[in-house]
C-alpha cells in the first residue's frame, strides 16, 4: 500500500478505489456531499453494522471539525428478498414489519450519539425514480429484460469490479443474478426490477408496499439499484464520500458505480471509504455459528459512551475482536477521560481564588496545545482514531496534574472548552447528569452537606449512610481538595 506524506491540517482518506491515502478535496470547497449505506430493516440491530455507523459518524464529525458544511445521507431499505420473507414468516404486514425495525434501527443510533443523517430515504420512497432510472439504461443499452424482471449485462461496463479489484478476464458472463446478495465468486449481470413472485402478488392484493406496476409488470426493485437512484436525487451525480462495512465492496457498490457511472457518463464517488468487519471472540459473527451479540444485550452491561470507545479505540481499517475483556477495559478507559471532564466541571462551580497566569498556567497551556496539534493530526491521518485517542489521554493527564492545586478558573475554562471540543468530534459523553433541575440539585448539595456535617462529627455510619443511599439512586459523590462533587451515572 502506497502512502502519501501528511501534511498538517489536511484531511488524508484511504479510498477503497485507488488503494491510497489521498488528500480530501471535496468537488465543491468547502461542502462535502456523503453517502452511507444504511440497514436493511429486517430484524433488531446487531453490533457488528454498528462499527460502520459509528465509524461513519466519526467521519462525519471530523469533516464538521474541519468546519465542512456536510450533508449526508443514509438509506433505509425497506423492500428487499430477506424483508419480503421474514414479513411473512413473522405474519406481519411488511410496512408495519420494517417499520418496527428502521425505529429499533434509529433508537440505536442515538444511543450511540450517531449524529442524524440529514435524512433517511426509504426505498419504498423512491420507486417512480428507480423506473425512470432503470428504463435509461434499458434505452443505453446496458440493461435488457428478462422473463423474470429486468438485468444490468455487465459486459457493457467496462470498468465492472475495479472497486474490488477481480480479474474479470477470466469470468465469462452466461449467467443472471436475480437474489439481491450473491457469493462473491459470481459475477453475474444482477437484476434492476423483479417481477413479483405469485405469492408476492396474492400478498400485494391485502398490503401495499410490496409490488408496484411498471412498464415491466408488476415487481419491485432490486437492492442495489436503490441506492444509486437516491444518491442522484438527494445529493446529485457525483457524491465526495461513499461510506460502508467492507462486505459492501462486492457485489453492491461494484454494481451501484455500473448504474451510475453507465446513466451519467460521470464519476459516481470521489474516496470510497470501507470499514473493516467486527469479530466477535476472535469468530466472525454469523448467523449459523450462532455468535450473534445483539445491540441490547451489550447496552444492557455496559455503559454507551464505554461501548462508543470500545469501536473508536481500533483504527476503522483494523480488525477489532468484541470480547468482554476488551469491553472492560473500553469502560475504564472511558472512565478515566469523563472524570477528567467532571473535575473541570467542577472547577467552574467552585470559588475563585488563583486569577493568576504564572508559571504552571503557561506550561499547561502549552502541554494543551501540543497534546490537542497531536490528536488533530492522527484524525488527519485517514481518521486514526487509536493514536488520536492515546493524545487525548494524555491531555487529560496534564489537566488532572494541573487540577491536583488551586487552578485559575479562566485558564480553566479555556482548557475545558479544548477538551469538549474534542470529545465532541469524537462523540464522547453527549448525555451527561441525566437532565437535572435546580431543585434536584439543590436536595443534592442539602444531602452533601449533611453528609458533611455527619463526617465532621465523625459519624461515619451516618455520613456513608447517605452516601450509599445516593449511590443507589445513581448519585456518585467524589471528595476532592475542592470540596465534594457528584454526577449522576448515566448507566
Ligand atoms: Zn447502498
Amino acid at each position: 500500500m502506497e502512502e502519501q506524506t501528511v501534511t498538517t491540517g489536511q484531511l488524508q482518506l484511504y479510498d477503497t478505489m485507488t488503494r491510497l491515502k489521498r488528500l480530501f478535496e471535496p468537488l465543491e470547497p468547502g461542502k462535502v456531499k456523503m453517502y452511507v449505506c444504511g440497514p436493511t430493516v429486517y430484524g433488531d440491530p446487531h453490533i457488528g453494522n454498528f462499527r460502520s455507523f459509528v465509524s461513519a459518524d466519526l467521519l462525519r464529525r471530523w469533516l464538521e471539525y474541519r468546519e465542512y458544511d456536510v450533508t449526508m445521507i443514509m438509506n433505509i431499505t425497506d423492500i428487499d428478498d430477506k424483508t419480503i420473507r421474514d414479513s411473512a414468516k413473522a405474519g406481519k404486514p411488511i410496512k408495519q414489519f420494517t417499520q418496527r425495525y428502521t425505529l429499533g434501527f434509529l433508537r440505536g443510533l442515538d444511543a450511540l450519539n450517531i449524529r442524524r443523517a440529514t435524512a433517511n430515504p426509504r426505498a419504498t420512497e423512491y420507486i417512480p425514480q428507480m423506473i425512470t432510472f432503470i428504463q435509461q439504461l434499458i434505452e443505453k443499452g446496458a440493461a435488457y429484460i428478462a422473463e423474470d424482471g429486468v438485468y444490468f449485462d455487465i459486459d457493457k461496463y467496462p470498468d465492472y469490479g475495479r472497486l474490488s479489484g477481480m480479474d474479470l478476464t477470466q469470468a465469462q458472463t452466461t449467467e443472471r443474478m436475480a437474489k439481491d446478495e450473491y457469493d462473491k465468486e459470481s459475477v453475474e449481470d444482477f437484476a434492476l426490477w423483479k417481477k413479483s413472485t405469485p405469492e408476492e402478488l396474492t400478498r400485494s392484493e391485502t398490503e401495499s408496499g410490496l409490488s408496484w406496476d411498471s412498464p415491466w409488470g408488476k415487481g419491485r426493485p432490486g437492492w442495489h439499484i436503490e441506492c444509486s437512484v437516491m444518491t442522484q436525487d438527494l445529493l446529485g451525480d457525483t457524491l465526495d464520500i461513499h461510506a460502508g462495512g467492507e462486505d459492501l465492496v462486492f457485489p453492491h457498490h461494484t454494481n451501484e458505480i455500473a448504474q451510475s457511472e453507465t446513466l451519467t457518463g460521470k464519476q459516481f464517488v470521489r474516496y470510497w471509504v470501507h470499514i473493516r468487519h467486527l469479530m466477535i471472540n476472535g469468530k466472525k459473527m454469523s448467523k449459523s455459528l450462532g455468535n450473534y451479540v445483539s445491540f441490547d444485550e451489550v447496552l444492557a452491561k455496559y455503559n454507551p459512551d464505554a461501548f462508543r470507545y470500545f469501536y473508536l479505540g481500533t483504527h476503522y481499517r483494523r480488525p477489532l475482536d468484541y470480547t468482554d475483556y476488551a469491553m472492560q477495559s473500553a469502560e475504564s478507559s472511558a472512565k478515566r477521560l469523563e472524570n477528567t471532564l467532571d473535575l473541570l466541571e467542577a472547577v467552574q462551580k467552585a470559588p475563585d481564588t488563583n486569577i493568576d497566569l504564572g508559571s504552571r498556567e503557561r506550561k499547561l497551556l502549552n502541554e494543551v496545545a501540543k497534546h490537542k496539534a497531536e490528536f488533530e493530526a492522527a484524525m488527519d491521518d485517514d481518521l486514526d482514531s487509536h493514536t488520536a485517542i492515546d493524545a487525548l489521554h494524555a491531555l487529560s493527564g496534564v489537566i488532572n496534574d494541573y487540577l491536583t492545586t488551586t487552578p485559575n478558573k479562566g485558564v480553566t475554562l479555556r482548557v475545558y472548552m479544548t477538551y469538549r471540543s474534542i470529545l465532541d468530534a469524537l462523540g464522547l459523553f453527549e448525555k451527561r447528569g441525566g437532565g437535572t433541575d435546580k431543585l434536584t440539585e439543590d436536595l443534592i448539595k442539602a444531602l452533601i452537606d449533611l453528609r458533611n456535617q455527619y463526617r465532621k462529627e465523625k459519624n461515619y455510619k451516618s455520613s456513608d449512610e447517605v452516601r450509599n443511599r445516593l449511590t443507589a439512586l445513581g448519585i456518585i459523590l467524589a471528595d476532592t481538595a475542592e470540596g465534594t462533587t457528584w454526577k449522576i451515572e448515566n448507566k
